[in-house]
């Protein structure tokens, strides 16, 4: 096994392969507190990449309602629990990763779903931790929490499933760092659904390959966010790339999210995938909750978020989520607006940070109306 530096866990670790980071890395923010679980995205997804023959039960986006809710079934505990105990030393990681803790004669540590585990998508979902007793009404601040977790492949830089693959058919981009399997090479011994410890390998029966998440890696080629992206309701998501932590730019969202402000964390860094999805965590679920999910700065970037609307950077930069199609490799505020540029340096739009809010009277006078929209 070589060595390789995972920043996530701050150390060292144990890997099939050499580092090899890519020219670019396709990451992505998700902020957690704006999702409203409507599950456009997870249709967005179903209707471009697996609406065939063989792929029904594929969710390459799934939408799961934490504490409770998992897809497949219980993908998380099983894991957690296989790894037995997690120690941190402030944020190095001082357990094993899922590749140090395989077994012997395997590559990763991991375990494939049963058929019946696909058949839960919204398992738990709306369900709120604790018992909410009979005749019991809210009061603040309430006990009683869950919140929406939306999962995307990670497109990690140490990706289980190529690391697991025994014919080399899961490559990583060198161009973006976007991970697919070669449907041509695969052979469908499915050793990359048990490795990938987020469950978003999918196996077809039809086709006997497996197939996963492509990250529409042909509308980001073109400078377009991918589908789940786009089409978010709650504009949660924002893709962009990542660069490595003493690489960070101040003005790349991505980066600013994650090296500098650190508000933006990955899920689960203790399996040592170094995944690009980074979540901003739900400030009203406990930190201790957070921090099992996103590691140890989670109490922090909650902190952090708290704070937002006295940080009129970070403010600004969460109102770009969501505001255009185009990948926003750039940004910067000036007073009160807030612009994304894009690949060439070309502004692609702006956007104030307060809106001006026009109350119109209810009678209108002049054309003797009664208005019933009145802002
Ligand atoms: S579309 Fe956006 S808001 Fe709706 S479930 Fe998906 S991530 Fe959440
Ligand atoms: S999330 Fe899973 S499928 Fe995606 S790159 Fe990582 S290990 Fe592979």
């Amino acid at each position: 096994m070589a060595r390789v530096n995972n920043w996530q866990i701050g150390r060292e670790m144990s890997y099939w392969y050499p580092e090899a980071r890519p020219k670019k890395q396709f990451a992505a923010v998700f902020d957690t507190n704006k999702c409203i679980a409507c599950q456009t995205c997870t249709l967005a997804c179903k209707t471009t990449w697996t609406s065939g023959k063989g792929q029904e039960y594929m969710l390459w986006n799934n939408v799961e309602t934490k504490p409770y809710g998992s897809y497949p079934l219980a993908y998380d505990l099983k894991l957690l629990d296989m790894l037995n105990g997690q120690a941190w030393n402030g944020n190095k990681y001082e357990g094993q990763t899922l590749f140090e803790s395989a077994p012997a004669g395997e590559r990763v540590l991991g375990w494939r779903p049963e058929q019946q585990d696909y058949a839960y998508p919204n398992v738990g979902e709306d369900d709120c931790a604790n018992q909410v007793d009979h005749g019991a009404f809210l009061s603040l601040p309430h006990m009683n929490w869950f919140f929406y977790l939306a999962r995307i492949c990670n497109h990690c830089t140490y990706p289980a499933c190529l690391a697991s693959c025994p014919r080399g058919s899961i490559y990583k981009r060198p161009e973006d760092g976007i991970v697919l399997v070669d449907q041509n090479r695969c052979r469908g011994y499915q050793e990359c659904v048990k490795g990938c410890p987020y469950k978003k390998v999918f196996f077809n029966p039809l086709t006997n390959t497996s197939e996963k998440c492509i990250a529409c890696f042909p509308k980001v080629e073109q400078g377009i966010q991918p589908q789940c992206f786009v089409n978010c309701i709650g504009k949660i998501r924002m893709a962009g790339f990542l660069n490595k932590p003493e690489e960070a730019r101040a003005d790349n969202p991505i980066d600013y999210l994650v090296h500098i402000k650190k508000v933006a964390l990955p899920l689960f860094p203790q399996f040592g995938l170094e995944p690009n999805v980074y979540y901003i965590p739900p400030i009203h679920a406990p930190a201790s909750f957070n921090r099992q999910l996103f590691g140890p700065g989670a109490a922090e970037a909650m902190k952090i978020y708290r704070n937002a609307a006295n940080d009129p950077d970070l403010a600004g930069l969460l109102c770009l989520f969501g505001s255009t199609e185009k990948m926003v490799t750039r940004f910067r505020r000036q007073g009160d607006l807030v612009t994304a540029v894009g690949d060439g340096g070309a502004d692609l739009v702006r956007v104030p940070m307060h809106e001006t809010v026009h109350i119109r009277p209810a009678i209108d006078p002049m054309n003797q109306l009664v208005r019933i929209n009145i802002p």
